[in-house]
């Protein structure tokens, strides 16, 4: 042997470590269920997760088991997301607006044995409880609330259910490939499928992410997840703010415009991070308190394309840097984040702001590639299109409960279902999931990019492109559009303004103004729905 160096395991409980011994006074701040806001530390943090670590093998929980929660981002989910992977058992985040029916086959697949839940979750827990036969336990995040155990009989209360570990406990003894959370896809098409995260692939997602090209997280920054932590882990941020030793401001149930802005300017949140519609939400609500400023310096945008004219007026209005990224559950999420290069600096500004709208290069540790729908590698020359894959560190490789094979593509890549193009440099930029592309005679229109045009238009608030059928292309694309309030735009005025913006055989065929649309519990359109409402418009007038 010439030489060794040594052999650590990358686990959760060493960023949980590290925030604990070296940011131990950088401050969490959680706004209740209640609307109370609390403050506690990292230290506090880290000693009341061993205390949860103690209290659930003491309640007789073991390694591997899983425990789920359904909460808000708050303090003691914060708690939860440490104690339960640093017990060795798996995190599972559950997402509450999902169906009840979608609640109970994730929480009887998983095989939760305890749920922590916040209050604002307990009568659809109570609805549920028959169904969930495998669930010894609820536990309500808060200290004992007598309404509360009225709604759920049997219910514990987190305070005291951790009151009975020691602050000091041990953390258990994991490998670093052994399971630590675990999340559901959304479940558009189909069942849920769970992805398992491992504490190996968390740490190294959280390395990268911190870094200045990804997430950019540092022990000076405040940072707002308005992610919700059931959804893919709040995107990392939480591991990710505890290896940096950054502050978070956790939001709690008040996702609004006008919450968000307060709290921002309250503890001088400089970097958040959350979907598209809450920072159309933001920008609203910023415009109308009149606000000139903001400490906000920087939003981390992704789960859905980010329309151009929301990262302009940031820039704009507030200098506040829009950073676009793409991802998944089953990759962390962090697929790609846009950030330009250092020889991009001398390009003019609109230059530099055409290549932001991207989702980005990817980071070490993930690769990307496009093939076409044999499975052969397409060119990365910015223009051609094709099915996105994806490998790396923190990337799925078999879902929850799968068999072995089932969950990747023949040569060992991950389908993302997403269709996209990828420049020389490495800017991957979605142009759709592969169901929602309008295939128009024989050529490819991206619904995105019709819906980031009729969003950059004044007079509407948000919009939809589906693929309606059509006798003689297949598909042609037709917009659905909302208007804000007071605006008086015209189907025709709208589609004179797509004139000079995309080619002519782009233009959709027809506008029709929605009052609303319809939306996932990740902010995504729900193009399913609005393609059985809307699919038939262009035949029937064609028939008609
Ligand atoms: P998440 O839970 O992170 O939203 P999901 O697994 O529910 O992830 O959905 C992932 C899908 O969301 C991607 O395959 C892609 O279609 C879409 N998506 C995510 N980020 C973006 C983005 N920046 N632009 C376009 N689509 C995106």
């Amino acid at each position: 042997m010439l030489g060794r160096m040594m052999f650590m395991p990358l686990t959760i409980q060493s960023l949980i470590d590290h925030a604990a011994r070296y940011h131990h006074e950088t401050e969490i701040v959680s706004v209740e269920t209640d609307g109370a806001k609390t403050r506690t530390n990292w230290r506090n943090v880290a000693a009341r997760a061993r205390r949860l670590n103690d209290a659930l093998r003491r309640r007789g929980l073991a390694k591997g088991d899983r425990c789920g929660t359904i909460a808000w981002n708050n303090a003691r989910h914060l708690e939860c997301y440490f104690g339960i992977s640093g017990a060795g058992m798996i995190c599972h985040t559950i997402n509450p607006r999902l169906f009840p029916e979608q609640l109970a086959y994730i929480i009887n697949h998983a095989g939760d044995r305890v749920i922590f839940c916040d209050k604002t979750f307990l009568p659809v827990l109570a609805g549920l409880r028959g169904r969930l036969p495998g669930v010894e336990a609820f536990i309500l995040l808060s200290g004992p609330d007598e309404e509360a155990a009225r709604t759920l009989p049997g219910l514990l209360f987190y305070e005291e259910f951790i009151a009975a570990g020691a602050a000091d406990a041990p953390w258990a003894e994991v490998e670093e490939t052994d399971g630590s959370s675990l999340c559901y896809t959304s479940g558009t098409t189909g069942n849920p499928k769970g992805v398992l995260y491992t504490h190996r692939s968390t740490v190294l997602h959280s390395l990268v992410a911190a870094t200045p090209d990804v997430l950019s997280i540092s022990a000076r920054d405040m940072v707002l997840p308005v992610v919700p932590m059931f959804h893919v882990n709040a995107w990392g941020t939480p591991y990710a703010a505890a290896l940096a030793g950054a502050s978070l401001a956790l939001p709690g149930p008040f996702l609004d415009g006008e919450s968000l802005a307060r709290l921002i300017e309250a503890e001088g949140v400089n970097v958040a991070l959350g979907v598209p519609t809450i920072w159309q939400a933001l920008l609203r609500a910023l415009d109308a308190s009149g606000a000139k400023t903001t400490p906000l310096k920087r939003t981390v945008v992704g789960g859905a394309a980010c329309p151009p004219a929301l990262i302009a007026a940031f820039r704009d209005k507030y200098g506040v840097e829009v950073v676009h990224a793409w991802g998944m559950t089953e990759t962390s999420p962090l697929g790609t984040v846009n950030n330009l290069l250092r020889r991009h600096g001398g390009l003019l500004e609109i230059e530099q702001a055409r290549l932001r709208e991207s989702q980005g290069r990817p980071p070490y540790g993930v690769e990307l590639k496009i093939v076409d729908d044999q499975g052969h590698p397409l060119p990365e020359d910015g223009k051609a299109q094709g099915n996105l894959r994806i490998r790396g560190h923190w990337v799925v490789a078999d879902y929850f409960g799968a068999g072995p094979g089932e969950t990747l593509a023949e040569d060992g890549w991950f389908e993302t279902g997403d269709v996209a193009s990828i420049s020389e440099d490495g800017f991957m930029t979605i142009r759709d999931r592969a169901k929602d592309i309008i295939k128009s005679g024989g050529e490819w229109i991206s619904t995105i990019e019709l819906e980031g045009i009729a969003l950059s238009h004044p007079d509407i608030d948000d919009a939809a492109a589906i693929a309606a059928r059509h006798p003689k292309w297949d598909e042609r694309p037709v917009l659905l559009a909302v208007p804000r309030p007071g605006a008086s735009i015209t189907e025709a005025g709208l589609l004179d303004y797509f004139k000079d913006k995309v080619a002519k055989w782009q233009i959709p065929d027809k506008v029709i103004f929605v009052p609303s649309l319809p939306r996932n519990n990740s902010g995504k359109l729900i193009k399913t729905a609005l393609r059985q409402e809307y699919g038939n418009v262009l035949s029937e007038a064609a028939e008609g």
